[in-house]
């Protein structure tokens, strides 16, 4: 067997006796989601400043225009960031201390990415944070597959860069206060808790779709994203189960901080409610086997340009 298969093979195997002892753990109802106020793990604004004496202050709410064009965009961004590194590397010189890919799912949203760097990059710079960025494009006009364009992008972009932190973030989320810290705390993180269209409410406490941050080896725990979900809807929410079955938690910076607005667009279609149901109430028996280890997909062409590393990634199509 191929060194590569066999290493494959040999995780499958760690993470399945892994889970074995988690469902028994489960069964005794040991785990449980945090709720929001459960902050007392994410890095305090204190011990960043500490370590990071160099940290600029940090100005809590962005204002943000929803309706900046892409030209005025990416000229503010030649303007004053020009010393991220094409690909949309960045590390400062003095202290980045952590280093974290932000994976953003992407299709037919120019308008919203332009706006999205526009505000993020500034931002993580702030935060004195090591980022990567990469635009995951799914080819084609096939019906979206988010959760194995966010697989495929997991896979292509560890080949290529290390980072300990993933974030998963869509394209029309935008951070309104800076003091959001992105770096992955010791639990997967929900970042994007209070937004503007949901009156910046918490829709329900298992969400983690729009903005997620979760270390690599978190994300190889529960097998990444499911492949399955076709159309509008689910995958995160049977994110939110792995994490569970996992025996991870989920955690959450306060509201008042980890708030976005989000930008207007046509309301996707969402997948048929019945087979969504279906294939969520499987998730224990399945999540081993659908995910990262199995996210069949080609790379189409990788691309770097000044502010971000684009992938076009084939996904396939949706079975009959
Ligand atoms: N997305 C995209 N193009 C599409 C559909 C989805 O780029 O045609 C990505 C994008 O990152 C978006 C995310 O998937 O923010 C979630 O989709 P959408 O915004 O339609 O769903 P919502 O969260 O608004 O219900
Ligand atoms: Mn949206």
């Amino acid at each position: 067997m191929k060194l590569r298969q066999y290493q494959r093979v040999a995780q499958y195997e760690i993470n399945r006796q892994r889970f074995k002892k988690i469902m028994k753990e489960l069964s005794n109802n040991s785990t449980r989601i945090t709720n929001s106020a459960d902050t007392e793990h994410l890095p305090s604004r204190q011990n960043f400043d500490n370590e990071c004496k160099v940290l600029e202050k940090l100005d809590g709410q962005i204002p943000i225009n929803n309706v900046l064009l892409c030209d005025e965009a990416i000229h503010f961004l030649k303007t004053f960031h020009s010393d991220v590194e094409d690909g949309g590397h960045w590390r400062s010189n003095n202290c980045s201390r952590h280093a974290l890919i932000i994976i953003i799912p992407y299709r037919d949203r120019q308008q919203h990415l332009c706006i999205l760097l526009r505000y993020i990059i500034p931002m993580l710079k702030r935060q004195h944070i090591e980022f990567r960025i990469i635009v995951a494009e799914q080819a084609g006009n096939e019906t979206f597959n988010k959760g194995k364009l966010m697989n495929a992008a997991f896979i292509e972009s560890t080949k290529l860069f290390s980072g300990h932190c993933v974030v998963f973030h869509d394209v029309d989320l935008i951070p309104e206060d800076d003091r959001n810290i992105y770096p992955c705390p010791w639990q997967p993180t929900h970042l994007s808790v209070a937004i503007d269209e949901m009156n910046y409410r918490l829709q329900y406490e298992m969400l983690v779709g729009g903005v997620l941050a979760m270390r690599k080896e978190q994300f190889e725990t529960v097998n990444g994203f499911s492949n399955e979900f076709w159309g509008w809807g689910g995958e995160d929410d049977d994110m939110a189960y792995r994490i569970k079955l996992a025996g991870l938690r989920i955690l959450r910076p306060p509201k008042n901080i980890a708030r976005y607005k989000m930008l207007r667009h046509k309301k996707q279609v969402p997948a048929k409610w019945n087979s969504r149901i279906k294939l969520l109430s499987g998730v224990n028996k399945r999540f081993l086997l659908d995910g990262l280890n199995n996210a069949n997909y080609s790379v189409e062409k990788l691309t770097r340009h000044k502010f971000y590393t684009h992938i076009l990634i084939n996904v396939g199509k949706q079975p009959l």
